[in-house]
């Protein structure tokens, strides 16, 4: 079997760096004997209708919309997901996957609608620092990333989170964090996620592949378990307040603005 993946837009949603979260999977991928196509969309190309893994990466906001738009038009990512082809998406990636988001002059704009998920902009501090989050699927450890980010998230009440907000500030709303709906995972870890949480990388090669055959990356597993003991166990013993009325990791009860 080869996989095909496909890396959209990485010209205007690779700010971040959330570019590299490609190259994670065609390395654990070929690491089990699977062959992997890299297919690199730049704006203006169309969207394969036919491939198994798409990835969106977070970017500015201008960028973004003009994402969606190119997006909307294209109509090929929303018609892969829709076959049950994976998607993982990252911040501006996950906003646009959503139902609705802010538009140019802060109206509310639609999203491709491939999770039930609402955008909006309070006006209170960006969310900028690291994210650790508790995932809510058995058999993923702790996830960690950074965040940064304007917007604050609102699942739907049938859309699973992917994790519960440790530390940071993630979805914004309830201590949520990310969305994890059928095959399309959405969620505001960047370093690139992928690279920074070589479990969840499995995760999204086995919704593409199945079930996968064991591989450990020693200098991969090392890296993500530092993260975690030092993060957690740091915000364990120096808990974080962030803004009004937000207390990290706790269900916050935050309202729209
Ligand atoms: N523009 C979006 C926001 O600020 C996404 C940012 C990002 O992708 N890091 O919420």
């Amino acid at each position: 079997m080869t996989l095909t993946i496909v890396r959209i837009y990485h010209d205007l949603l690779g700010t971040y760096g959330d570019q590299g979260n490609a190259e994670v999977l065609c390395h654990r991928a070929r690491a089990r004997g699977i062959e992997v196509e890299l297919v690199e969309v730049t704006p203006g190309e169309p969207i394969p209708r036919s491939a198994d893994i798409y990835l969106l990466g977070g970017g500015e906001d201008g960028p973004q919309l003009a994402a969606l738009e190119m997006l909307r038009t294209d109509g090929g990512l929303k018609y892969a997901a829709a076959g049950g082809a994976t998607v993982f998406a990252v911040c501006a990636g996950f906003q646009i996957i959503g139902e609705s988001l802010p538009g140019s002059g802060g109206e509310t704009i639609s999203g491709l609608g491939l999770v039930d998920a609402h955008t909006h902009y309070p006006k209170s501090k960006r969310s900028v620092g690291e994210l650790v989050i508790a995932p809510t699927r058995g058999g993923l450890p702790i996830l960690t990333g950074f965040e940064n980010h304007q917007g604050f998230t609102k699942l739907g009440s049938e859309m699973p989170a992917l994790g519960r907000t440790l530390s940071g500030v993630g979805n914004g709303f309830y201590a949520t964090e990310g969305v994890w709906h059928g095959n399309v995972i959405g969620t505001y870890l960047h370093g690139p996620a992928l690279a920074r949480n070589p479990e969840l990388a499995d995760s999204v090669l086995q919704c593409a592949a199945g079930p996968i055959a064991k591989f450990d990356d020693e200098f991969a597993t090392a890296f993500a378990q530092e993260r975690r003991q030092t993060l957690w166990s740091h915000e364990k013993t120096h808990p974080i307040v962030l803004g009004v009325g937000f207390s990290r990791g706790r269900a916050s009860g935050l309202q729209f603005p």
